[in-house]
């Protein structure tokens, strides 16, 4: 039986690679766009518009195709893209080209090995099934002894090897004339570690290095950027001659790139959505986009290395979505800094700054603050009610937070308890703390609903704390918790066991920061922007400690990382204190609680109880268990001394 270049490797392929130089055929005169448009058919099943192939339909990819043929002058074709306009459909045209017009090596390099054989099996069979001429060139796998694979195809004079970015295997695999890398945004930093356990380093230089002994070899890089300063695709296009698509306007004929900004709509009616013209400021309707993206030119604005050439284009180009479609999707993606990248990278095509990247500052937060005082009443937004505490060697710091609406925050209370953790008295000074109820303007007392306890000094006595208020079955909901850094989600599915065998969950620090340094940079109330109260906890060295830590690129063997590095000589058991509240927000949404559903109901009591209803009758929106207030008295204002630290 015949075994698969790639299973094998190098061995198997070179009796192919000396037929080919046999061969010796010269490039043909077609280019890769020409060959799609006689050529090329899509099928019903994997393409939105079934049948023939036509350039026509998405003309900015005409000249892409272009340089990734053979008379081109340029190595190297880098496409920065949004999702869905067309990027890996210009990789099949290229590879139908390569199988039944430019035949030799090639190599289709997808972020994961798993990711290439999806690609194999629903895009590239596809690709051969349905033109007859590549389907003729690349026999049936499921004979025998066809030389086929789902990773590797066998044609007259070539052969096509797809594997992924995290396989060093994989990229090693044999010398490519053509390399095309899909998504290399979301390549690993490293590809795995070889037999010898050494570290293989970057994929795309791994791959690379494969083309080094062909002098007419062909590289395509196509992807959606990711995170400003790690985006692979970013730094080559920044390499490159930097083309921008240019359009002219359908009133003024002034040529211009199409850009977010001049996207328009009357206020909260996206519907009505329409592109403005940045010369004459008149309105482009959706229909007038055919003739515009027929017309446009690609514009290189700048010299490059003159062996690469790079495309730059965002989702306002696609022939498949209106002006209002974006709009629509903006206004939802606004509502969270996650979306709001999402949006950024596969709309936009542009990558996105991470927060914490440039830093807010602390002086800034210190102006911002807002006149409310929790201690008689909540602000009306706030629904929920969580905590988080870090624990130091000689103190507790703690943060209650309200939490209202898209999880627009209202710091509550910052409380410093001194004291010794291994004496009782910090431990009862805590648990009146945690018994706080506070007054809403819909007419009930609000208790914390959850709390998250940094565990980190004492584990063995904050353990024993929760396990005991837990025992009680009061409000709130409390856990130990550990804070670690790296790739982990902010509330962990299940939580884990510490040293003496008792729960310990623990929680993602880093998505958090990323969270709240986001949130921070928001300038007006609204999804996601923190309130503070103007108070003497709430001075500048509050703000110095939040602010503590940036996130940094650092470059390790030449890759990039992301991490937090706290300034030094910079206390941040603020920021601790409100990432662990942050963690019992999300402790009780993985727990199904919904934050809007229950602002709704909020709202509705607040409603009510200003028509006059009587909000006893309501049904109790709140979770966690209920106890009625102590008559006759405010309970704050007893533990008012909690602010005298
Ligand atoms: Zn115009």
């Amino acid at each position: 039986m015949q075994s698969s270049p790639f299973e094998s490797h190098a061995p198997s392929v070179q009796p192919l690679l000396a037929a080919i130089s046999a061969a010796g055929a010269p490039d043909p005169d077609l280019t890769i766009s020409q060959w799609a448009d006689q050529y090329r058919v899509l099928s019903r099943v994997s393409a939105g518009e079934p049948g023939r192939w036509r350039t026509s339909r998405t003309p900015f990819l005409r000249e892409i195709m272009d340089c990734l043929s053979p008379s081109s002058p340029f190595s190297r074709v880098v496409f920065v893209k949004p999702a869905q306009i067309g990027g890996s459909e210009l990789l099949l045209n290229m590879l139908g080209y390569i199988i039944h017009y430019a035949p030799g090596p090639a190599m289709l390099v997808q972020p994961t090995v798993e990711l290439a054989k999806r690609f194999s099996r629903q895009r590239i069979a596809s690709l051969i099934e349905n033109t007859t001429v590549l389907a003729e060139r690349v026999s049936d796998p499921r004979e025998r002894d066809s030389g086929n694979t789902i990773l590797a195809k066998e044609f007259p004079g070539g052969v096509l090897v797809a594997t992924g970015a995290n396989s060093s295997v994989g990229l090693r695999s044999m010398p490519a004339r053509y390399l095309l890398m899909d998504e290399v945004d979301a390549y690993p930093p490293s590809a795995s570690t070889g037999a010898a356990g050494t570290e293989e380093g970057d994929p795309v230089d791994l791959a690379i290095r494969r083309t080094g002994t062909f002098a007419n070899r062909q590289i395509a890089m196509v992807s959606t950027p990711t995170i400003a300063e790690v985006s692979r695709i970013e730094q080559a296009y920044l390499e490159s001659d930097q083309r921008k698509y240019f359009v002219p306007c359908p009133h003024c004929g002034v040529f211009q790139i199409l850009r977010w900004a001049q996207i328009k709509w009357p206020d909260r009616v996206p519907a009505e959505a329409w592109y403005e013209c940045e010369r004459c400021h008149q309105r482009i309707a959706d229909h007038h986009k055919p003739e515009m993206l027929a017309r446009g030119q690609w514009r290189s604005e700048a010299p490059g290395d003159g062996e690469t050439v790079g495309f730059w284009l965002n989702g306002l180009y696609s022939p498949w979505t209106t002006w209002s479609q974006l709009a629509k999707d903006f206004l939802r993606a606004r509502k969270s800094p996650e979306r709001m990248q999402t949006f950024t990278n596969t709309v936009l095509a542009e990558t996105f700054q991470q927060a914490g990247a440039t830093k807010t500052d602390a002086s800034e937060l210190l102006r911002r603050r807002q006149q409310y005082r929790p201690d008689t009443t909540l602000p009306a937004g706030v629904v929920l009610i969580t905590l988080g505490a870090d624990l130091q060697a000689d103190r507790l710091e703690l943060e209650i937070i309200g939490w209202g609406r898209d999880e627009e925050s209202w710091s509550l209370a910052y409380i410093v308890l001194v004291g010794d953790p291994a004496q009782r008295d910090l431990w009862d000074s805590f648990d009146q703390v945690l018994s706080l109820q506070f007054a809403h303007p819909c007419g009930r007392e609000f208790e914390i609903a959850a709390a998250c306890v940094d565990s980190g000094f004492h584990p063995s006595i904050v353990q024993s704390f929760c396990s005991e208020r837990m025992r009680r079955r009061v409000a709130p909901k409390i856990y130990p918790i550990k804070g670690a850094a790296g790739q982990r989600p902010i509330w962990p599915r299940m939580h884990s066991k510490s040293k003496d065998n008792r729960p310990l969950w623990v929680i993602g620090v880093d998505a958090s920061k990323e969270a709240l340094y986001a949130r921070l940079k928001i300038t007006e109330p609204g999804p996601g922007f923190c309130h503070f109260p103007i108070g003497d906890q709430y001075d500048l060295a509050y703000f110095e400690q939040l602010t503590a830590e940036t996130c940094r690129v650092r470059y390790s063997k030449g890759f990039a990382h992301r991490e937090w590095i706290k300034k030094t000589g910079v206390r941040n058991e603020a920021l601790d204190a409100r990432c662990y509240a942050y963690a019992a927000l999300q402790s009780l949404i993985a727990n199904r609680f919904r934050l809007n559903k229950q602002a709704e109901q909020i709202e509705a009591m607040v409603a009510a109880k200003s028509s006059g209803e009587d909000v006893e009758r309501s049904p109790s929106a709140l979770p966690g268990p209920q106890r009625p207030p102590p008559s006759g008295r405010e309970p704050w204002v007893e533990r008012r001394d909690w602010f005298a630290h």
